[in-house]
């Protein structure tokens, strides 16, 4: 059983959608676009909302997969408000944190919608009002529920009520949204989401919607056998996010938090904006620079602050007191604030689908926003330690083959910062296996926006020397030991190591330290090097280069090597600091050749690390 062919993949998120004949022919199309105006206040719908709209009110099953703030509540919410449809009554919606659900609740009462809202937070008395409401027939009930996961398979009292309510065909749907927590597979597990599977068998004739922004396969899959929905009408869409702008940055310890600040000052001066930390004490620690140093409205927020604090910040930053949140990856599921202006990644983030989540919550509004990442390698490295000393994230031991795939991930993110040849959109849409053709990114990242000539250059022949050097060396050496070798540095504490004379010692003379640098990288991103982190007596952590599981491939040229080499602005002149890596180079690709200059350009690979330790 496949994922079903998708019936709609419109190329834009959040633009107006004109409906199509046969969807204005509908029954239920007057109603619709009554509430729609005059409940939610809006002119007209978005990609895919009414092709879920109409099929969830035709009683169908439906999947909505749809990018963050690409408006999968009004899916199920301006449903659960028309009148007339063949499966009117209530809609029950599971959806998983508390926060959101109030969020949602606060804001559908605001306009005038009849919700309920139930979870381990009601009192006894909300409690008791909420079931005598429920028990009361047709006439009572709100027009919406809402649950947690927990409750509604924990709670006798409500599995009655639902089960009464289901006998008199007053229920209209029920709706699991951020429906991957229902997925073993996915990043964000959640126990009482597994039981939701009995749904079908409950309740065999109420409608499932299921609304989800994750886009892996697999994940998709196991939601829909889960749920017992194969037959659902499975809507895609698009996950480009046109209004945001995508920017890697050389991560640079001394000058980032200078160069943070005059961004936001700059192009955001009084405009909200996220800044993501790995550590929490980084966190702190940036928020608390960015006031004293720079004189910001900057909060810091990560898991490990007591609940009333994070609630205060949060409000702080909702209502615009606070302008910039440095937050921990702790900080956004589920937080709805339309006009996030930025989103900056001050380390990393540990993988594709987290750094499109994270980035995904500027711009809701639809208006452009910013995401910048400063990328460094060493940043790489400490999360790749990380990941093998066992420490992601501290509660669950992480078994090898977890370890593998955090890795990979992780590598994924540093092909992804490295490859500045390119269009950023093109990478990342990539990921969720959507083809994207960058002349539609429209200068929309800074791949696209940059001028200068990028080339890759194929580096399998000095690659090949530099396993030889590491294979016949002797000891723990570190990458920058290894690195200095195959330079040839004379440098007394890098001869007197006696590693001159070995094959490949001196031969990576041509590339210079930049490209050395790159190539190392890259080797380690594709698992012919690996940094081994060993303890030793004094429990000095260090690491040390070794040979990982593809250097094999690479000496027996099944695989080649690749770097992206960027001409300078000098490369058109005679500084000899520039040309000489990159006028003799043989070029393979050249994929980008503009006119306009851009003012910044840096390269991105400077091992160093900032915000472990
Ligand atoms: P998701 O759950 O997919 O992340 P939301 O449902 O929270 O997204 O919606 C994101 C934002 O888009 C909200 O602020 C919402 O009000 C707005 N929105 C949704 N649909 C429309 C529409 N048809 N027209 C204008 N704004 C919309
Ligand atoms: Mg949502
Ligand atoms: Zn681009």
């Amino acid at each position: 059983n496949a994922i079903p062919e998708p019936v709609a993949s419109t190329s834009t998120c959040i633009s107006a959608i004109q409906p199509t004949t046969e969807q204005s022919s509908s029954p239920y199309y007057k109603e619709i676009t009554r509430v729609l105006k005059s409940v939610f206040k809006l002119e007209s719908f978005r990609g895919n909302q009414l092709e879920a709209i109409l099929a969830t009110m035709s009683g169908k099953d439906v999947f909505v997969l749809m990018p963050t703030g690409g408006g999968k509540s009004l899916c199920y919410q301006l449903p659960a408000v028309c009148k007339g449809s063949s499966s009117s009554g209530l809609t029950v919606v599971v959806s998983p944190l508390i926060a959101l659900m109030n969020d949602q609740v606060n804001g559908l009462r605001n306009i005038g919608v009849d919700v309920e809202l139930w979870n381990s937070e009601n009192s006894s008395d909300d409690a008791y009002a909420i079931t005598r409401r429920l028990k009361g027939g047709v006439g009572e009930l709100p027009c919406m529920l809402y649950l947690t996961p927990e409750k509604l398979s924990e709670s006798a009292v409500l599995k009655s009520i639902l089960g009464r309510l289901y006998e008199m065909g007053a229920l209209a749907r029920f709706v699991i949204d951020e429906a991957h927590c229902i997925s073993t597979w996915g990043r964000d597990f959640r126990d009482a989401y597994a039981k939701l599977d009995c749904l079908r068998a409950w309740y065999p004739n109420v409608p499932i919607m299921a609304l989800t922004a994750t886009a892996n396969e697999s994940v998709i899959k196991n939601i829909i056998d889960r749920l017992s929905i194969p037959n659902c009408v499975f809507l895609k869409q698009s996950f480009n996010r046109p209004n945001l702008h995508y920017d890697v940055r050389e991560k640079k310890k001394n000058t980032i938090l200078k160069e943070i600040a005059a961004f936001i000052k700059s192009r955001h001066a009084n405009e909200t904006g996220i800044i993501y930390c790995f550590a929490r004490a980084h966190c702190e620690q940036v928020a608390q620079a960015l006031r004293d140093e720079f004189g910001l409205r900057a909060e810091h927020y990560h898991a490990g602050m007591p609940q009333a604090e994070k609630k205060r910040t949060q409000d702080q930053w909702q209502s615009g007191e606070a302008q910039i949140i440095v937050s921990t990856i702790a900080f956004g599921m589920g937080i709805d604030k339309k006009d996030v202006r930025f989103v900056i990644h001050h380390t990393m983030p540990k993988n594709m689908d987290g750094y499109y989540q994270e980035t995904g919550r500027a711009g809701r509004d639809g208006r452009p926003a910013d995401c910048i990442l400063f990328y460094q390698y060493g940043d790489a490295k400490a999360l790749m330690e990380q990941i093998a000393k066992d420490k992601d994230d501290g509660t669950t031991p992480l078994t090898e083959e977890d370890k593998t795939r955090l890795t990979e991930e992780v590598k994924k993110v540093m092909e992804y910062c490295t490859n500045i040849s390119r269009c950023r959109r093109v990478q990342v849409l990539r990921y969720f296996n959507e083809a994207f053709h960058e002349s539609d990114c429209h200068k929309g990242c800074d791949v696209c926006m940059d001028d200068a000539e990028v080339t890759t250059r194929d580096v399998t022949t000095e690659a090949i020397e530099a396993i030889k050097l590491l294979k016949s060396m002797s000891g723990n050496n570190s990458m920058a030991h290894c690195k200095a070798v195959f330079v040839g540095s004379k440098k007394k504490e890098v001869m007197q190591r006696g590693h001159d004379g070995l094959p490949g010692h001196g031969k990576g003379h041509g590339l210079g330290q930049k490209g050395i640098d790159q190539l190392f990288e890259e080797l380690v991103a594709m698992d012919v090097f690996r940094e081994q982190a060993i303890t030793n007596s004094g429990g000095w952590s260090n690491s040390y280069l070794q040979l990982g599981q593809r250097a094999n491939e690479v000496l027996s040229g099944q695989k080649r090597v690749t770097i992206h080499v960027k001409a300078g602005p000098a490369s058109a002149g005679p500084s000899k600091k520039t040309t000489k890596k990159t006028a003799s180079k043989p070029v393979v690709r050249t994929t980008s050749k503009k006119t306009v200059v851009q003012e910044k350009k840096v390269s991105l690979f400077q091992a160093d690390n900032d915000y472990l330790g």
